[in-house]
């Protein structure tokens, strides 16, 4: 069972959700972790549950770059928004830095997701 961080940033939050509820069967063999905002958009989308952390801007990013830190994620999916500026750019990068240094496949996009979840 692999622990999974789900993100999206406010324009790719439907996107997450559409891809997990397509996702269901397999995602909830695992364990899921989400920042609160994007935790609680997939709960209600697809009856999954996920363990909430804060909201992305209000530290959540930074939790789920303290688990891989720890060793206690093994999957990233960030559904990153391209087009729009985050207010916590910085945390963003520490977090998407961190599962680089620690080698955690990290999605950023659909594509790279439903690859990243074949491989699970
Ligand atoms: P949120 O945080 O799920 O609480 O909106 C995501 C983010 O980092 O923007």
């Amino acid at each position: 069972m692999a622990r999974i961080g789900l993100v999206a940033h406010d324009d790719k939050k439907d996107d997450l959700c559409v891809w997990a509820e397509h996702h269901k069967l397999k995602l909830s063999q695992h364990e899921l972790w989400g920042t609160g905002t994007t935790g609680s958009r997939v709960m209600a989308a697809t009856g999954m549950v996920v363990t909430l952390l804060k909201s992305g801007p209000l530290g959540g990013d930074q939790q789920l770059g303290a688990m891989i830190a720890e060793g206690k994620l093994d999957v990233l999916i960030f559904f990153i928004d391209p087009l729009s500026a985050q207010p916590h750019d910085v945390d963003v990068k520490a977090l998407t830095r961190l599962a680089t240094l620690y080698d955690v496949p990290c999605a950023n996009n659909k594509s790279t997701a439903d690859a990243v979840l074949a491989y699970l």
